[in-house]
């Protein structure tokens, strides 16, 4: 199956001129996103991890089930000010402006290994820091994942770890 197929790009979101890669089309179909998780299941499950983090939001839709699938934990990665409790945060820089992401201070134990999973991959900002700040809390992080990567962008490059897509747009 392409899973381009069930991938919609939506011109013009969040502003003008941007194409936004929308997965809530590959979401609602039963088979597509079957596929996509087995997929995904098999990538991130030979970097054997004991916990996967998501990053807020569309990541979430996809770490959660991978990880009870592979049967190993689930953190969050939120934005600024979600999380209860002690966190540790970093941020990062945007195209105009600047963003933070947080992790629960006791979310990982030192040692684990963590692979990272988001949605899309475009300048890799986001997950370049999400793989900083789990390193910061002293994760092992043996790849990074995600759905969709913007190749032209070559986000991949800003990224000190091993990454993988299942769809590359160039
Ligand atoms: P980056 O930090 O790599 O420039 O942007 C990636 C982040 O922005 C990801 O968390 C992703 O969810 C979001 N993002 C940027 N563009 C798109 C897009 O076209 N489609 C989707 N689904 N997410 C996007």
């Amino acid at each position: 199956m392409d899973l381009k197929d069930h991938i919609r790009g939506v011109p013009d979101f969040p502003k003008p001129g941007i194409l936004f890669y929308d997965i809530s089309t590959l979401l609602r179909n039963a088979d597509a996103w079957q596929v996509a998780m087995g997929r995904l299941a098999r990538i991130v499950g030979a970097y054997r991890p004991d916990v996967l983090a998501g990053v807020e939001s569309r990541g979430f839709l996809l770490a959660a089930p991978l990880a009870l699938k592979l049967g190993c934990g689930f953190v969050m990665l939120r934005k600024r000010g979600k999380l209860p409790g002690d966190t540790v945060g970093l941020n990062y820089d945007l195209e105009y402006g600047s963003d933070r992401i947080e992790i629960q201070s006791d979310a990982v134990t030192p040692g684990q290994r963590v692979v990272v999973v988001d949605d899309l991959l475009a300048t890799g900002g986001t997950m370049a820091a999400g793989i900083a700040l789990l390193k910061n809390v002293k994760a092992e992080v043996p790849a990074a994942i995600a759905l969709i990567e913007l190749g032209f962008l070559h986000g991949r490059d800003r990224l000190d770890v091993p990454f993988e897509a299942l769809v590359r747009y160039d």
